[in-house]
């Protein structure tokens, strides 16, 4: 152990355990240890570093703006908050006017937004599903339907049923006329990346009509270009979204977008943030945008997600793969997850696993097809080293 993980130990909380390693900075998709390794970061920081490590546009957007107004607070505003709100409402082919957004630090805040936003319905009732991960802060948690997060913090603020995920018929079950909501993500993260049978969210969007629900869409994983789209959700317009993690590239900020009339739910002094659409968040966010645009990474994306995929499928220790784009999740042929994450970083390769069977990768959305070559020639070596018969 490093002296900075000795020292972390002592100072710091214990609430994610032990830290892998001590990094010390990164280019691209790549990151360097103390002791001077190198690694490919195959998990970017949770779908976080959309644009790598040190990205010129990033660095120059958040340089400048810092040097020129740094924060406001929101008795103010400035440029890049109101085109970033214009920004996204035009990604989700709405416009302002039709759609309004709030601006927080982070996924759980965008979602204590909406969390709230629904409660402005005049109903309490939530329709969340099994497996979903919103965050954890009380109200993110209270529909979050994992137990071993919720149990040690009930009572959570309550009226929330949970159904299985993909399940459209359990999901129509549920909702009733009292049902403010229902949240679901468009493909889970943290569950391992679970993608629901084709049509799901379009019932999602019937079943919430024919009750007068919200729906409700957590595209703080998925969303901000990750899939190979802007949004994971294609072909549905939900009333919220909330979006997070990618956004910023790395910089904290997060937005709860609603549309329609649901843009007018909050009102002055329903909610309120001293750092949410701080500017130079703002301006991160909106270099991470027009960067994807400009490299046209999105398509770079799409084909470099599908290469991966096919490639880490064609081992058959590998059991399953899922995914769109760059969030890939994939199955073991046994409980090893734990074991080829520790090989993977023998070999140099940052990787994640969300459940001690699944593997996930959500390596930044600049990930080059060298970085994926290097990672597909390691695989069978790395489930070897990981004993996976
Ligand atoms: C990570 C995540 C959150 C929570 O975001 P934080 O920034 O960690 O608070 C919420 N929803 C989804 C789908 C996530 O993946």
């Amino acid at each position: 152990m490093s002296d900075y993980q000795q020292r972390y130990a002592a100072s710091l909380m214990n609430t994610f355990g032990p830290p892998k390693l001590v990094l010390t900075h990164g280019q691209g998709a790549h990151v360097w240890d103390e002791d001077g390794n190198e690694y490919v970061d195959f998990l970017g920081g949770i779908a976080v570093n959309a644009l790598g490590h040190a990205h010129p546009a990033l660095v120059e957007a958040v340089t400048s703006q810092i040097g020129k107004l740094g924060h406001i607070s929101n008795f103010f505003t400035s440029e890049p908050q109101v085109e970033l709100a214009e920004k996204l409402l035009g990604l989700l082919g709405s416009s302002p006017g039709e759609g309004k957004v709030f601006f927080t630090n982070s996924g759980t805040e965008a979602n204590e937004a909406a969390f709230k936003l629904t409660r402005r319905t005049g109903r309490t009732h939530v329709v969340v599903a099994e497996g979903g991960f919103h965050g954890r802060t009380m109200g993110a948690l209270a529909l979050t339907s994992k137990e071993a997060y919720r149990a040690p913090f009930e009572p959570l603020p309550g009226d929330v049923t949970f159904v299985p995920y993909g399940d459209a018929d359990a999901l129509a079950a549920a909702v009733t006329d009292e049902t403010a909501a229902i949240l679901l993500e468009p493909i889970q993260g943290e569950a391992g990346v679970v993608v629901p049978p084709e049509g799901y969210l379009a019932s999602a969007r019937t079943i919430a009509d024919d009750h007068g629900a919200l729906l409700w869409l957590d595209e703080v994983q998925s969303g901000m270009g990750r899939t190979g789209q802007w949004f994971a959700h294609t072909g549905v317009t939900p009333d919220v979204v909330t979006v997070a993690k990618g956004l910023g590239g790395g910089f904290p900020i997060g937005a709860c977008i609603a549309l329609g009339a649901a843009g007018d739910l909050l009102q002055p002094g329903n909610h309120g943030t001293t750092f949410g659409g701080n500017p130079v968040a703002c301006a991160a966010a909106l270099a991470v945008i027009r960067t994807i645009e400009d490299d046209e990474l999105l398509e770079h994306v799409t084909v470099l997600g599908q290469k991966l995929r096919d490639g880490l499928a064609a081992d058959p220790r590998v059991t399953e793969v899922r995914g769109e784009g760059l969030l890939i999740g994939l199955d073991l042929s046994a409980d090893a997850s734990a074991e080829v994450v520790a090989a993977a970083q023998k070999a140099g390769f940052i990787l994640n696993n969300p459940t001690p069977k699944r593997i996930r990768l959500a390596p930044p959305l600049v990930l080059t097809v060298d970085d994926a070559n290097a990672l597909l020639a390691a695989w069978p070596g790395i489930l070897d080293e990981a004993g996976l018969q």
